[in-house]
């Protein structure tokens, strides 16, 4: 049956352009209202954890054809193919190899950004998207959402999803005015040099193995990170640094040589050769989102940045707003979401279930700077102790799976009654990897306990 409601998605990047191809799948009427000119991304490298990858396909079966045609695996470098199921290396100050990380079974992968969303782009039919449109205000009233534009012009839908990254404007319509006040992106204490280099510079920076294996190269007070590009043509390299401060408004400012050099002096001889290497750089702020306390208000919502940006030291920023998406579409595409005001019991659970692990991510992405910079409380530079953290932190993130635990154990939801509908929902959650048992652990529930918590909020009137 055709739903009898209509949606506006604000923001045309990775999240948006998912959700839409989502949403659109399951034929549900969408506009996407973009500020830009036209949808663009910048060149650089993007990867996408394990959780992420499995939840492309569950969104469109075509996202993730695009995501593995577009692919750059340790697989192709040839001699590399033993790193197939490889996340990274991790590399000492002193340039030893402390271990290997397994991200089974894509290992790393990463896409040029501007190729992934240009392919994104073409599952969008054009008539669904407007372009130079910036949202400046939203007003709700009993007939829907009014949508204001900057060019002076206004839309109308039933329902709203902000996709509208860190400076989300939709999020000021979500939140109170003190809240919003609050939620502002703010430093998170580190700025990093960026930039791609072609492989044989790699090669000459770092050594073939290096330059060919994703690696994390830790130090005291800052780290490095290096990944093949391009099919194996090219590198993506980040070097950060831990600083309290930043000066001044831009999150953006030029540096050069000398200072890259005095950044990283105290590193091994892999970060002198990509410091050698390195252009003449900018200096990047990373910002990050504090939490605040829903991502949905009656029948607006927002998602990805807008939400929970992230700092990148996890990779995990776009893959939130995938896995963001594919909460989104699950519930908006269920048979019993028909109407604008079932889409509000929806956003409830939406907020529900996201909110947690999203949120997870932010604090820990912050702390996982730490632990590459040796200063991680309990942890150091303890080697030892460093390899469990490793270990740790990424595997709540890569692997959780609530369908598996609740196809392992149906009774331990523990219904009585209306069990297969709570079961089926469960699993249409799970499957989004968004309940994940270490999420669960976190508040300190149980899985049925959120479970009850998440159905409790869903069911539409
Ligand atoms: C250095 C760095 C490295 C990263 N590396 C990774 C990585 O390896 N893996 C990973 O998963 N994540 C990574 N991330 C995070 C990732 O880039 C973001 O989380 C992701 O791009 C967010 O997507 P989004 O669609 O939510 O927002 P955005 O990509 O910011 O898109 C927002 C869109 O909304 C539009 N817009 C904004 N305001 C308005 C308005 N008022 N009206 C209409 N349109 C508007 C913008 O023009 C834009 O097109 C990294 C981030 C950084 C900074």
């Amino acid at each position: 049956m055709t739903k009898q409601f209509t949606v506006a998605i604000i923001g045309g990047g990775i999240g948006g352009l998912t959700l839409a191809a989502g949403l659109l799948k399951r034929n549900i009427p969408v506009t996407i209202y973009e500020a830009a000119p036209l949808f663009q991304e910048v060149g650089l490298g993007l990867s996408i954890g394990p959780a992420a990858h499995r939840a492309l396909p569950l969104i469109e079966p075509a996202l993730r054809r695009i995501y593995d045609s577009l692919i750059t695996t340790h697989a192709d470098s040839p001699g590399f193919e033993r790193f197939r199921e490889t996340w990274c290396e991790v590399v000492t100050p002193d340039d030893q190899v402390l271990m290997e990380l397994k991200a089974r079974p894509s290992g790393q992968t990463t896409v040029r950004r501007a190729d992934f969303l240009d392919a994104l782009v073409a599952l969008i039919p054009p008539e669904r998207a407007e372009f130079g449109k910036r949202l400046v205000r939203l007003v709700e009233g009993d007939e829907g959402v009014r949508l204001e534009f900057e060019d002076g012009t206004t839309a109308h839908a039933d329902v709203v999803i902000g996709c509208d990254g860190i400076r989300s404007t939709v999020k000021r319509f979500v939140l109170s005015e003190e809240e919003h006040a609050r939620a502002t992106p703010r430093y998170s204490g580190m700025y990093g040099y960026r930039t791609v280099l072609d492989m044989p510079d790699m090669v000459a920076a770092v050594g073939e193995h290096r330059a060919r294996v994703t690696t994390l190269y830790l130090g005291k007070g800052v780290y490095g990170v290096s990944y093949p590009i391009a099919r194996a043509q090219q590198a993506n390299v980040g070097l950060y640094v831990l600083r309290k401060e930043w000066e001044g408004e831009e999150w953006v400012r030029p540096a050069g040589k000398e200072d890259l050099r005095r950044d990283f002096a105290h590193l091994g001889g892999f970060v002198q050769g990509l410091v050698d290497h390195m252009p003449d750089s900018q200096q990047w702020a990373i910002f990050e989102h504090p939490s605040i306390s829903t991502y949905a208000r009656s029948r607006v919502a927002i998602l990805g940045d807008a939400a929970h940006a992230s700092t990148p030291h996890m990779g995990a920023g776009a893959g939130q707003a995938i896995e963001d998406a594919h909460v989104l579409v699950e519930l908006l595409g269920d048979p019993r979401v028909m109407r604008a005001r079932d889409v509000v019991a929806a956003f409830k659970a939406y907020d529900a279930v996201r909110r947690p692990r999203s949120q997870r991510v932010v604090t820990s992405s912050k702390e996982q700077a730490d632990l590459l910079c040796l200063c991680l409380d309990g942890v150091g530079a303890d080697e030892d102790k460093l390899r469990g953290a490793f270990e740790e932190r990424l595997r709540w993130l890569w692997d959780g799976d609530v369908v598996g635990e609740v196809e392992r154990d149906p009774v331990m939801l523990g219904f009585s009654s209306r069990q297969d509908e709570r079961l089926e929902l469960a699993r249409t959650l799970g499957a989004t990897h968004t309940v994940t048992t270490a999420a669960v652990a976190d508040r300190g529930q149980s899985l049925a306990d959120v479970v009850r918590e998440v159905t409790g909020v869903w069911a539409p009137r």
